[in-house]
């Protein structure tokens, strides 16, 4: 018989689904709703009024505590799965409930509460003060350094913001053995009671990369501009980026090659990024753009004037950014997108480095760096460097990078 009602079920799948989610709803309000507090988990759909209903209380009341709830709390962040505590009295009139409390707790930082006073409902907030805590972190890497931060405990947040920091000198596919090592030192906001909110600052990163150490230091300069600097007082940041383009793999490199479409040897001035379609293609750098448009075997095709010096090429894209010739771009601003328009045999970035209008290999481009700190700001920044390695000695070390030591 069983097998009778599997197949059935099977057939009237859906439908039955939603049915008995219809009776489940339905079958609530038959319970009739009793005085005491209450805990109701936010669904799908739901109101805070379509909640205070739900868990008895009269629609007045409701209305009355929800447009006080609104001094407090916006209920467009009324999260799904959140809980609300409602506490309910016996009214004077037989029968009836009468709605006391409301409690919303909304983050680790802040509760929300409604409480029924003489003269209507009064909103109160409950904030909890956060203390900021510095956490040492780090490891070694097997795999990548991703997925060993991930491993450690290290927020997502934190290895973003080192991976984006350490592009600018790191090839992240080529440069990494496995067995280097990484630390970072970052904030972590808690409440008193050691609850963590949210993280915050990443103040320092290092990376050991067959033996040699890069540490990076954040410090934000007297126009509030928040860089990270080496050990020297010089910006990580460099006039280019190593890659235009988030993990594409060199499928061509520079130089004398066969070519895929032509047949006969000839020379390659760029470097091909294979990447799917659609992928976005950042400026490596701040600049103006000089060419925006189709330009024969290039697709379609941008070139950016860096300085005087450097400017850089993007090819074969599907689609253009909304840009013209003339337009400013900032380093990492997305230019267009990856394709194969003009002559390709499939969708690549073909990137060129141009030095006074002579392309160059991208790869081997000493590329020349960000501003250094001088004068004043190389004393503050020296200090702030120095009270970290400090404190540093007497945060606990990462157990990883302890036991590697071993
Ligand atoms: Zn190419």
């Amino acid at each position: 018989m069983s097998p009778t009602i599997v197949s059935a079920a099977a057939k009237t799948g859906p439908k039955k689904a939603v049915a008995a989610q219809a009776k489940e709803a339905a079958a609530e309000p038959a319970e009739p709703p009793a005085p005491g507090v209450r805990s109701e988990t936010i669904r799908k759909g739901d109101t805070l009024g379509a909640v205070l209903t739900r868990a008895g209380a009269p629609n007045n009341q409701a209305a009355d505590a929800f447009s006080a709830l609104r001094n407090v709390f916006n209920p467009k962040d009324l999260q799904i799965g959140q809980k609300v505590e409602i506490e309910l009295a016996s009214a004077e009139t037989e029968g009836n409930l009468d709605l006391k409390r409301l409690f919303l707790p909304v983050s680790v930082e802040r509760d929300v509460e409604i409480v029924k006073g003489e003269n209507g409902y009064i909103a109160k907030e409950i904030v909890r003060p956060l203390k900021t805590v510095m956490i040492r972190g780090g490891g070694t890497i097997d795999s990548s350094l991703f997925v060993s931060g991930t491993e450690n405990g290290i927020p997502v947040e934190m290895m973003m913001e080192m991976i984006r920091i350490f592009s600018f000198d790191v090839d992240f596919q080529r440069d990494i053995q496995p067995g280097d090592g990484y630390e970072l030192v970052y904030e972590q906001r808690q409440t008193d009671a050691g609850k963590v909110a949210k993280f915050g600052r990443l103040q320092y990163a290092s990376m050991t990369l067959s033996g040699t150490t890069i540490k990076l230091y954040r410090f934000e300069d007297g126009s509030g501009f928040v860089d990270y600097y080496n050990g020297k007082g010089e910006s990580v940041r460099k006039a280019l980026l190593k890659t235009p383009i988030d993990g594409a793999k060199i499928t061509s490199s520079f130089g004398a090659r066969r070519h895929p479409i032509l047949g006969y040897t000839a020379m390659h001035k760029g470097i091909d990024f294979g990447a799917p379609s659609g992928t976005p293609i950042m400026a490596a750098g701040d600049g103006t753009i000089r060419k925006y448009g189709p330009n024969g075997a290039y697709g379609n095709y941008v070139q950016i004037q860096h300085n005087g010096t450097y400017s850089t090429a993007y090819a074969h894209m599907s689609r253009f950014a909304d840009l013209r010739v003339g337009s400013r771009v900032r380093q990492g601003q997305i230019v267009g997108y990856v394709g194969t328009t003009g002559r390709s045999t499939g969708p690549h970035l073909h990137y060129e480095v141009m030095v006074d209008g002579t392309q160059i290999n991208p790869l081997s481009v000493k590329l020349p760096s960000g501003r250094a700190l001088a004068g004043k700001e190389l004393k503050q920044f020296q200090g702030i460097m120095q009270e970290l390695d400090r404190k540093m000695l007497t945060l606990p070390e990462p157990a990883q990078l302890a036991q590697a030591r071993e």
